[in-house]
């Protein structure tokens, strides 16, 4: 016999997204349960990573730079209340040729948000980190109060105070709710009925299995690989504040130093081919294998013949243009999506969850960018 219990608002999925969302509604006093098939975080989840980059900068596009703005304030206050320190301020590192419009971009808004940034001409660019090779780089812009995420165990964090604020947590899979009209209950693999007044589908790269009519064809789960490269024994050349986290934007290319002595992190940002986020492969590909291993070596010579110590496949979960899709189903009228966080969501964990608690609670004005309505079934990405 299957038990039934109600709460005010089912989340499922424990992603970063979830984790945030079921936080906040519970600090507003609601009942919240949080559903997950897999783990907090685990290594299938677009959050899975050891580490994810907070940056402000995101050339002329003022909403995510405040969003990230607002964002690591609420994770900094969270890790000092429970005195976790899972964010670390490396500084990030932007680095663009001298004819690069974006940099002047993101420095136009960072002024605009009154971030802290530097702007670095080559000379001191050179000068101060000699351990990259800058061929092709003209200017950086350095944001000293930016850095590293600790991502898998940060969502644990979360969802472990999401728990003692009375959230109630399960490892069990959410059936695909199949109705139009209102949602009363949703079954989980574990046969128990989830009553609730609102459901938020927070399944990430998941959300186009979930909803394949609505949304198939419009989150695009793309294989992205990562790789970390052994630093010689003894050499601080390559953890903060010696290095910082850097990202070469026109090349699409962004990594971190050394954390937790896990290497030199380095992933390309370009979209890799459509996956399935439950059967792909996570095991690297011998072609990106060669072509991260040759940008090594022209952008940190002395790990030319660095060994490669760990490697994740993981994948970014889409929306056609990289903007999130934070709405309400067009059919289940009490059912809302939460996710396309599109390879840079993982940063704004708390703006999305304060946003979609606003929505749920307050009705408060919606986003035309995070609508479903503006979410394309051809990929054009706008946002990186
Ligand atoms: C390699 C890589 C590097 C990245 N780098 C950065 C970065 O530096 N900075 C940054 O800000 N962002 C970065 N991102 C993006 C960021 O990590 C993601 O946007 C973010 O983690 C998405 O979180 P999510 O909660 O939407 O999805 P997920 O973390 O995937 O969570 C969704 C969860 O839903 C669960 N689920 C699915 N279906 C069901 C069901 N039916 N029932 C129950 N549970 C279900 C899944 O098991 C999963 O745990 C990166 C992503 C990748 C892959």
């Amino acid at each position: 016999m299957s038990s039934q219990k109600t709460f005010d608002v089912a989340v499922i999925g424990a992603g970063v997204f979830g984790a945030w969302t079921a936080w906040h509604l519970a600090k507003r006093g609601q009942r919240v349960a949080l559903i997950e098939a897999y783990a907090l975080a685990h290594s299938r989840a677009s959050s899975g990573g050891e580490s994810r980059i907070i940056r402000k900068g995101y050339g002329a596009d003022k909403l995510y730079t405040q969003w990230s703005q607002k964002s690591l304030a609420q994770w900094k206050e969270f890790f000092a209340a429970t005195q976790q320190p899972l964010f670390l301020e490396t500084g990030v590192l932007w680095m663009g040729g001298d004819g690069d419009k974006r940099l002047g971009q993101t420095s136009d808004t960072l002024k605009r948000c009154g971030v802290e940034f530097e702007e670095l001409d080559r000379a001191t660019l050179e000068k101060r980190y000699p351990q990259i090779g800058f061929d092709g780089i003209g200017r950086g812009i350095f944001e000293l109060k930016s850095g590293v995420l600790i991502a898998r165990r940060a969502v644990a964090a979360v969802v472990e105070d999401a728990v003692r604020l009375g959230v109630e947590y399960r490892t069990a899979q959410a059936m695909n709710p199949r109705e139009a009209g209102p949602v009363e209950h949703i079954t989980t693999s574990q046969g128990e009925r989830i009553a609730a007044g609102r459901f938020v589908f927070a399944c990430g790269p998941w959300l186009g299995k979930v909803f394949p009519d609505v949304l198939g064809a419009r989150i695009f789960p793309s294989r992205q690989e990562v790789f970390f490269f052994g630093i010689p024994a003894g050499d601080t050349r390559f953890a903060a504040p010696a290095l910082p986290t850097w990202l070469f934007q026109e090349d699409l290319v962004y990594g971190m130093p050394d954390i937790e002595g896990r290497g030199l992190k380095i992933a390309f940002d370009e979209h890799g081919e459509r996956v399935d986020p439950d059967t792909q492969s996570r095991i690297v590909s011998p072609a990106m294998r060669e072509l991260v291993r040759k940008y090594v070596a022209r952008r940190f010579p002395a790990l030319k013949d660095a060994p490669i110590v760990e490697t994740r496949v993981c994948q970014y979960e889409n929306t056609s243009n990289g903007d999130f899709l934070i709405d309400r189903h067009p059919e289940m009228e009490n059912v809302w999506f939460a996710g396309g966080g599109s390879g840079h969501g993982f940063k704004h964990g708390p703006a999305v969850g304060e946003y979609m608690t606003g929505q749920l609670l307050d009705g408060a004005a919606a986003e035309t960018r995070f609508s479903l309505a503006t979410k394309d079934t051809v990929q054009r990405r706008a946002v990186y």
